[in-house]
């Protein structure tokens, strides 16, 4: 078959990548995400676009952004990280590029991908968790991502998991997303180093002492590196996104999580953390079997890839039609 181009577009970087039938990447090229102007992500769109296909000439061009998007994937309603509000996006994209553009929720992207082609193949029910700038979530059964009545479904991220806590982009407070994701980490990483406390040496060293500059990808690294503060901060992390998943396990009743986003590459140092505090917080353990947790095996590619297939799997679809 011919190939599909997938746009992950993040609350930190904007990922695009030419994409085959076996989920396979050919190309692949990232660019940070432009601040809050939505005139300016839709410009990286296109420049991203323009570049791919001219040397693949790609069928089909899907894209998942970490928004809200309504049921029928034309208009993002909001986005807790970007600039978007009620935008008509998918008329927008395609007036800008002269074709039809499937738009979908950025982690919705993901939990296909791995469906399709990673962790989640042969599953009739996992969830997704893709840990970034934000939470994003995806519930897969029956061979679709369950979008909800209104699109919406999925938003675990903003779970009010501590009443009165951190202020969250969404609004509200003690939302999951400002414990379990990316930025929580860099957060922490920043409160740290902001307290002088000794612990933050390490995290310090690898910013040349400016601690703003501590970011969750920063953390992760150092932790990968086996920095013991960062593996510390790494590791609370975990125990939050452990307890998520156990609220998550009561509700769904998934039989696998699977993680991925940036953070995910910490791999155990997250999981293990995060398995110990799903165990201990899952109701009725002991009388119920157990969700397995695992990361993403198309690491945090799983959003290009799902959103350039969903584009794939739609033209199909309309070519047998009609
Ligand atoms: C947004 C989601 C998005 C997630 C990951 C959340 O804050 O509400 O729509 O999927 O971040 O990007
Ligand atoms: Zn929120």
């Amino acid at each position: 078959g011919g190939l599909a181009l997938g746009i992950d577009i993040g609350g930190t970087k904007v990922a695009a990548g030419v994409v085959d039938g076996n989920g396979a990447i050919l190309a692949q090229l990232r660019r940070d995400t432009p601040g809050r102007d939505a005139r300016a992500v839709e410009a990286v769109i296109v420049e991203l676009v323009n570049e791919l296909d001219a040397k693949y000439h790609v069928e089909s061009i899907g894209i998942g952004a970490a928004g809200w998007m309504d049921l029928d994937g034309s208009t993002v309603v909001f986005s807790p990280h970007l600039a978007w509000r009620e935008e008509p996006l998918r008329q927008t994209l395609e007036a800008m590029l002269g074709r039809p553009v499937l738009v979908t929720n950025d982690a919705d992207a993901a939990g296909w991908a791995e469906w399709r082609f990673g962790a989640g193949r042969g599953q009739n029910r996992l969830v997704m968790l893709t840990l970034g700038t934000g939470i994003g979530g995806a519930l897969v059964m029956d061979g679709r991502v369950e979008r909800g009545s209104f699109g919406m479904a999925g938003e675990f991220g903003h779970q009010i998991i501590m009443p009165g806590g951190h202020r969250c982009e969404c609004g509200n407070r003690g939302c999951w997303e400002q414990y379990a994701s990316g930025n929580a980490l860099g957060r922490e990483g920043r409160e740290l180093a902001k307290k002088h406390s000794p612990m933050a040496a390490g995290l310090l060293g690898a910013v040349n002492g400016r601690g703003k500059d501590i970011t969750g990808t920063v953390v992760t690294e150092l932790a990968l590196q086996g920095e013991a503060t960062a593996k510390e901060l790494v590791a609370e992390v975990g125990e939050w996104l452990g307890l998520g998943i156990a609220n998550l396990a009561a509700a769904l009743d998934p039989a696998l999580f699977i993680i991925g986003g940036g953070l995910s590459t910490a791999g155990e140092l997250l999981l293990e953390p995060a398995r110990r505090a799903y165990a201990r917080n899952l109701t009725g353990r002991g009388y119920r079997k157990e969700a397995h947790i695992t990361v993403a095996q198309l690491g945090p590619a799983a959003g290009l890839i799902g959103a350039a297939d969903l584009a794939r799997v739609r033209a199909h679809k309309e070519r047998d039609a009609s």
